[in-house]
């Protein structure tokens, strides 16, 4: 047996245990759908440094990911663990082989994406493997129920112009730029309570009014204590 297939054979098992979990608890039964790794690189050790084993790695991985994300949902915080925009899952070792290295795609959460990619650091070889490689309609549906950062960027900056606008007004202002969703309507009005309250702290001297007379003392003696030392 190659040190490629033995990985893939420790691969399996944990896959039958987390099978017989689920069969177990009887609630969530369902065929998994058993998909091959497929190889999208292979490279000798010998001859070849870390760095450009590391290079080499990372043309792949970047390969078999760039292509599909649309820009407005590129990764904005990368980690040192990442290889361009895949996320390390796991790391472990398995028979005959130095570790195995697998990374979920960044969108797998948000768009459901099951894309896949492993390393597999040989004695004398690495590989790279793909399950579920990347098509066309992998990051089709993007199911997340939150603001993109683009909205809350178009509405924080509205909000700061203007902190009288109501969130409709705010809505019909940003939508020149960006078209925020219309099951959105209650995170803009949250998003626009919040920026708002952000906005009047800042010129209150970061005292919240919120109309007892203990907190107009308050604002009185900081706007006080504010001019005795710009005196
Ligand atoms: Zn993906």
């Amino acid at each position: 047996m190659d040190e490629q297939h033995s990985a893939v054979a420790a691969e399996d098992e944990n896959e039958a245990a987390e099978d017989s979990e689920e069969l177990e608890g009887g609630q969530k039964i369902y065929v998994r759908r058993k998909a091959e790794w497929l190889q999208v690189g292979h490279w000798n050790k010998e001859g070849l440094s870390v760095e450009d084993i590391d290079a080499r790695i990372l043309e792949v991985a970047t390969e078999q990911l760039k292509p599909y994300i649309p820009d407005n949902l590129v990764d904005r915080h990368p980690l040192n663990t990442d290889l361009h925009g895949w996320k390390r899952k796991e790391v472990y070792c398995a028979h005959k082989v130095d570790n195995v290295t697998t990374y979920r795609c960044l969108l797998a959460h948000r768009t459901n994406c099951e894309s896949m990619l492993r390393v597999i650091r040989g004695l004398q070889t690495v590989v790279v493997e793909v399950k579920h490689p990347h098509n066309a309609d992998s990051h089709s549906v993007d199911s997340s129920k939150k603001l993109k950062h683009g909205h809350i960027s178009a509405i924080m900056a509205t909000v700061k112009a203007d902190p009288s606008l109501s969130s409709t007004a705010i809505r019909r202002q940003v939508a020149t730029s960006v078209e925020v969703p219309f099951e959105m309507t209650r995170n803009v009005q949250h998003l626009v309570r919040q920026q708002r309250k952000t906005v009047i702290a800042s010129e209150l001297q970061g005292i919240e009014l919120d109309g007892s007379f203990g907190s107009f003392v308050a604002l009185k003696e900081s706007m006080w204590f504010q001019s005795a030392i710009q005196r």
